[in-house]
Order: C-alpha cells, then sequence, then structure tokens
C-alpha cells in the first residue's frame, strides 16, 4: 500500500521561537517600568567548544530582549566544593534572577548534586527536583526548556493536545520525562517507550502525537508513524557517511551540498521520509531545537517575576 499526504505541514520552529523571544521582549519592557530588569548568569566551565557556542547564543539572545546576563567561566579544575560555594553566591545575590550552569561539566565535578543546590525558584533549566515534582503535581513550575517548546508548538500551531494519543520515544530526565508529564497536564493520553518496550512500532503507529527522544538519526520510520500523525523530532544528530545522506534525502541538493561543504548533515531521530505521511512534523534543524533558547528566556523573566511575587 502506498501512502502518500502532500499536505504534511512543516511546523517552523523558527518562526514560533521569533514569537515568544517577541512576547518576552514586551514582558522584559513591562518590567523595566517598575525598574525591574531579569538577569541570567550563565556558568560556563572549561573550554568545551560546543558549550561555548550554546553559551555565546543564550548570552546574546538576552542582550537582544533586554534581559541582563553574566557569564562565570571557572577553570576546567574547578572542584564540587568550589562550584557549591559559586553557587551558593548566585544563590543569595539579589539581582540574579536565573541561573544555568551549562552541562556537561568535567568529570570531578557532582553533576547530580550542583542541580540540586540551584535554588528552585532560580532553576531555569527546570532540572531541579522540586521542579519537577512541581511540574508532576500541576503547580506552577518553571518547566525545562526543550519539552516546554514542544507544548508551545503544538499549541500554536493549533494541534489539539487534549484527548489525544501521544506516545513520547525516549524516557530522559531533561526530554522525556518532562514532555510526557507535560503532554498529561494538556490532557492527552501518554504512553512512555524507551528501550526496553516490546513491538516499539505498534505502540507508536497509535500516535496522534509522536515525539521522538532517542539520540539514534532517523530510528522512526515510515511504518512505525500513522498517516496523519503529528511527528516531533527532538533529536539532533550528526550523520557523516555518504550513504546514509543519500538514504534520508534522495535528490535533496541542499543537503547535499552542505554535507559536501561541512562533511556532515545533521538529522533527527525521525528518518526524514516519515515526514511525508505525516500530518504535520518539526523539521531538523529549524524545529523543536529553534525553540529551546526562547524558553531559557521566557523562564528567566518567569523567574524574576515569581520571586517579585508579581
Ligand atoms: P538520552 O538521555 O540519551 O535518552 C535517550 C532515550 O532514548 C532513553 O530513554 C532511551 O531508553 C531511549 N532509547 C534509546 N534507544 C532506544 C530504542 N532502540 N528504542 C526505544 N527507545 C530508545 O537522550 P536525550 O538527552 O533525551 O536526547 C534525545 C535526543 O534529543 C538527542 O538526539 C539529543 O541530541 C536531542 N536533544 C535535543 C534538544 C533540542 O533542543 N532540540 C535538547 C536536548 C536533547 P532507555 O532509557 O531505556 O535507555
Amino acid at each position: 500500500m502506498e501512502i502518500k499526504n502532500t499536505v504534511a505541514k512543516l511546523l517552523d520552529g523558527v518562526a514560533i521561537a521569533g514569537e515568544i523571544k517577541n512576547e518576552v521582549a514586551t514582558q522584559v519592557k513591562t518590567l523595566a517600568a517598575s525598574g525591574i530588569t531579569p538577569k541570567l548568569v550563565v556558568v560556563l566551565v572549561g573550554h568545551v567548544a560546543a558549550s561555548e557556542i550554546y553559551v555565546r547564543s543564550k548570552v546574546k539572545t538576552c542582550g537582544e530582549l533586554g534581559i541582563g546576563s553574566e557569564m562565570i567561566t571557572p577553570p576546567e579544575t574547578i572542584t564540587t566544593d568550589e562550584m557549591l560555594s559559586l553557587v551558593a553566591d548566585l544563590n543569595a545575590r539579589e539581582d540574579v534572577d536565573g541561573i544555568l550552569i551549562q552541562l556537561p561539566l568535567p568529570k570531578q565535578v557532582d553533576t547530580k548534586r550542583l542541580l540540586e543546590a540551584i535554588a528552585p525558584d532560580k532553576d531555569v533549566d527546570g532540572f531541579h527536583p522540586v521542579n519537577a515534582g512541581r511540574l508532576q503535581t500541576g503547580q506552577p513550575a518553571l518547566a525545562p526548556c526543550t519539552p516546554a517548546g514542544i507544548i508551545e508548538i503544538l499549541k500554536r500551531s493549533g494541534i489539539a493536545i487534549a484527548g489525544a494519543n501521544a506516545v513520547v520515544v525516549g524516557r530522559s530526565d531533561i526530554v522525556g520525562k518532562p514532555a510526557a508529564m507535560m503532554l498529561l497536564n494538556e490532557s492527552a493520553t501518554v504512553t512512555v517507550c524507551h528501550s526496553k518496550t516490546t513491538d516499539l512500532p505498534s505502540v507508536t503507529r497509535n500516535a496522534d502525537i509522536l515525539v521522538a527522544a532517542i539520540g539514534r538519526a532517523g530510528f522512526i520510520t515510515t511504518e512505525m508513524v500513522k498517516p496523519g500523525a503529528t511527528i516531533i523530532d527532538v533529536g539532533i544528530n550528526r550523520v557523516n557517511d555518504q550513504a546514509e545522506l543519500e538514504k534520508f534525502f534522495p535528490g535533496n541538493t541542499a543537503r547535499a551540498e552542505g554535507f559536501a561543504k561541512r562533511g556532515y548533515t545533521v538529522v533527527g531521530d525521525v528518518d526524514p521520509r516519515a515526514f511525508e505521511i505525516s500530518g504535520a512534523y518539526t523539521p531538523v534543524p529549524g524545529g523543536v531545537g529553534a525553540l529551546t533558547i526562547a524558553m531559557l528566556m521566557q523562564n528567566t523573566v518567569r523567574a524574576a517575576k515569581q520571586r517579585r511575587g508579581l
């Protein structure tokens, strides 16, 4: 049986992120009229190239939206105790609304202990167990940015969540689990899958909303998707094998040119050919990933307001 659906709607993460950033900038202006400037502090340990790029981009976006920012760059040799004392200072500082510790940290630092040391009300990454608990019990929480971005994409694209069968593949603490919880809070009927799930295709084929957060290029294939479903592809994977490029993007000259220039192309966790039978899908790049910084900015402003009881 050949299923062809040429009306699959591309959910444009860049455009939605732009809308959210505009709204955040407006809120920042309103706060400024009361003499309040939200401030984010980003802690970047050592010199991980990818982390440096992410952090620069976060600091730049703060500047664009009128949010204050500060970057702290401890040396690679910093200990857990020194990091804990840095976090304690930031927790106590009245001018700091959001604290973000860029991951990954060097091996000698106890990441879990550190993330739990951040004051929950300044935890703009939403990784603190208190925020996870608030999310689970339906209380106002600083939610993790990537899953929060997924919900924004669905809502702003007019995709009904209440009553939908949502299947989340992946159960990490930063994407899969909070995404499942947020979909449940929006009244979807949620199934969470992982590496031990038996007969995964039979589960994913039941999804009206399919969220893929696995970390394996093109893992979700056309046969695993219900025609007309909404696909949210969270994955960001580098493909540097020419044969894989040709398999995922047959006849796509823009992809082939990019690949020839850089030696790789970026693919999500969904085989792009599966998008053709979907009702709507987030592309990679330009989908979920585009929302993450916008949601961080929104969390920073939310933290600034909540701390002041606004
Ligand atoms: P992760 O911590 O490695 O978790 C991967 C999950 O996928 C695990 O729960 C794992 O199951 C599940 N899994 C692995 N193989 C599977 C299989 N064969 N069948 C079913 N489930 C399987 O990854 P993550 O941090 O959640 O990230 C997931 C993806 O999202 C990555 O590609 C990452 O780069 C991307 N990401 C994107 C953004 C963004 O801004 N767009 C942000 C964060 C992450 P088990 O638990 O059983 O091992």
